[in-house]
């Protein structure tokens, strides 16, 4: 790392952090309204997270079934979201979706269609009706694809491999960021009118999640945090039910939910489809949190694999219906050795998404910090204790929008102020001191970090083992801060910084809410509680040279669901009766 040089600098109107979706969603409104506008991310620009979004994005066009309506598409949201996502942010994005959908047509996102040209829609687990747009299980690489296309052909200017480390303000305003080229340690100071972050989820905190590595480790809600945002339900995790469990590199790699829906069958060790014990109607079908406890269940109780899993099995299907169904899946496997058309997959629960993340104000995705937004993965609000499967495509292309037009008005009303010079001086300094710490032992900690998340707060928590859980995360902190020096790696230490806060918030959060919900399963608090429908919050304490150790939580209430959504859910629950179990 050269942090000694002097930092490159730029300036713009909006700063966009993250290349994903959100962000690059961002770059074009803001490009196409006249700001300018600086758009960057630490891996290369066309291989963001999203890239590995598979199955489709939502949006009520009724091209197939056209009783669906905006308001049942946010009823659905809401119910799935055990009724904790917030109603204001459910039906902005259930309201926008269809027009994020005629955005990609036209950028060339090639949809699935029918033989008469209507846009093809898929049924995803607990949606009334076909609403899920895809193409083949490269949803997302397609729209990064046409999204990279499109930020391109306007040259809008985009710094690849740019770690962020740290958010720059001037009287509480955020007014720029600092950072570094990961090729070479130069260090990059840029001012901006106003900061948008869209910077995914948290979710690499878990030993097993189907992240890559180096992705998803909290950045933005530790930036965010840091300079005096409000986090919130950062407890709600979403456990996938199927990731690899073997070999160790490829372990929490997600294995599709298709397969289930392709007829894929769940075994334990003694030879039986256990799911006849956890939802006998729907049985390998039932929802995604369902499907995760039981599979947690049958590995805890002693009837898993030797290596921790449950089998998931097809080789009962034809092996033509797996080459055209499932072609992924039957290449990631025979990677390993696997043939899935003769083998079961060995699989096992894994951390797929944040469901919380950083509070914004629903309509305009500002943070409580001037200057500030957020959208994509990175914020909270719309997914309550359960995602719906494809709504977060469609989430990080309406918000990414929205939260840069209002970034952009933000930063036209306040021209930003001048750059503190001191406080820039004394983070690069700061940023020198932890690019000499030794490398390994960051990484050690940072995989200790992920054991534990992954032990006492993952798919079923206890108070035990989440205050199990805060005692090993201050002894890591500890370690971290009194790491020897050594050969660096400054990315993994900031890395070891962002989760190490983004874990505490979750673990805090999980201890106090204490009831079981969605995605978030007390095994000392069995039964879901009326009086728990609120939203846990981690207050931001400032202090000079940012945010306190101990956390501290508050809740706060939801709004109540407009009346043509409230109309909608009895419908829908009316409707579901006879044909989901809830
Ligand atoms: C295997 C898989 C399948 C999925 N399938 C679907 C699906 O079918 N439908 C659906 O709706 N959702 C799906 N999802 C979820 C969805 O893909 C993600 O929630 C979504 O893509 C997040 O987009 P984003 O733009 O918010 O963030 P990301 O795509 O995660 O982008 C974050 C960006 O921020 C940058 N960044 C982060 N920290 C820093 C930093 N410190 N400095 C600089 N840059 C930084 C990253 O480099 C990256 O560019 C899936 C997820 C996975 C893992």
């Amino acid at each position: 790392m050269q942090l000694d040089r002097t930092p490159t600098r730029y300036t713009t109107d909006v700063l966009v952090i993250g290349t994903g979706g959100a962000g690059l969603r961002a770059a074009l409104a803001l490009h196409d309204q006249g700001h300018r506008v600086l758009v960057l991310g630490k891996r290369p620009k066309a291989d963001a997270h999203t890239v590995l979004a598979a199955g489709g994005i939502n949006a009520a066009l009724g091209s197939l079934d056209p009783q669906d309506s905006w308001a049942i598409h946010a009823a659905d949201t809401l119910k799935e979201g055990r009724y904790l996502g917030d109603p204001r942010a459910i039906e902005l994005l259930c309201r926008e979706a269809p027009q994020a959908i005629d955005e990609l047509v036209e950028l060339g996102v090639p949809f699935a269609r029918e033989a008469d040209g209507r846009l093809s829609q898929r049924y995803f687990g607990a949606h009334r009706y076909r609403r899920t747009c895809f193409v083949g299980d490269y949803t997302g690489l397609e729209i990064i694809h046409a999204l990279v296309r499109a930020v391109d052909a306007r040259a809008i200017p985009i710094l690849e491999r740019v770690y962020v480390s740290d958010l720059l303000t001037v009287e509480g305003r955020v007014n720029g960021a600092l950072g570094f080229r990961l090729e070479d340690g130069q260090p990059i100071v840029i001012q901006a009118g106003a900061v948008l972050l869209a910077t995914g989820g948290h979710i690499h905190i878990y030993r097993r999640s189907s992240s890559r590595r180096r992705e998803n480790t909290g950045d933005g809600m530790a930036l965010a945090f840091g300079v005096g945002a409000t986090l919130a339900d950062m407890e709600l995790v979403q456990f996938h039910p199927s990731g690899m469990v073997w070999p160790p590199e490829l372990e929490g790699t997600l294995v599709t939910e298709a397969v289930r829906g392709e007829g894929g069958r769940l075994i334990n060790t003694q030879g039986e489809r256990f799911m006849a014990r956890y939802d006998a109607e729907r049985m390998e079908l039932s929802t995604r949190d369902r499907v995760a406890l039981a599979n947690y269940t049958e590995i805890m109780a002693g009837r898993g694999t030797e290596h921790g899993g449950v089998w998931l099995d097809v080789s009962h299907l034809p092996a033509e219906v797996i080459e055209q169904r499932l072609p992924r899946m039957k290449e990631q496997f025979a990677l390993v050795g696997v043939d899935i058309t003769r083998e079961p997959m060995e699989i096992a629960p894994t951390a797929h998404y944040s469901m919380g993340g950083i509070r914004v104000t629903p309509e305009t995705h500002a943070t409580e910090v001037p200057g500030l937004f957020a959208a994509g993965e990175a914020a909270a609000g719309v997914h309550g204790a359960n995602r719906l499967g494809g709504n977060s495509l469609a989430e990080i292309l309406v918000f990414g929008r929205i939260a840069a037009e209002h970034a952009a008005q933000f930063a036209s009303e306040h021209p930003a102020p001048p750059l503190d010079e001191t406080q820039i001086q004394r983070k690069l300094l700061r940023l020198s001191e932890l690019s000499s710490l030794d490398g390994a032992t960051q990484r050690a900690l940072l995989e200790e970090l992920q054991s534990v998340m992954w032990e006492d707060a993952g798919v079923v928590r206890t108070a035990e083992g989440l205050q199990h859980a805060l005692e090993q995360l201050a002894q890591i902190k500890r370690r971290a801060e009194e790491s020897p020096n050594g050969a660096a790696d400054l990315p993994a230490t900031l890395d070891l910084r962002s989760m190490l806060l983004t874990a505490e918030a979750t673990v805090r959060a999980a201890l106090l809410r204490t009831e079981s919900r969605g995605a978030h399963q007390r095994a000392d608090y069995p039964q879901t509680d009326p009086s728990w429908q609120r939203t846990i919050l981690v207050l931001p304490h400032l202090t000079d040279e940012g945010p306190n150790t101990g956390l501290a939580l508050a809740t706060a209430e939801l709004p109540e669901p407009s009346p043509e959504v409230v109309a909608a859910i009895d419908e829908t629950e009316i409707e579901m009766a006879g044909r989901l179990v809830e």
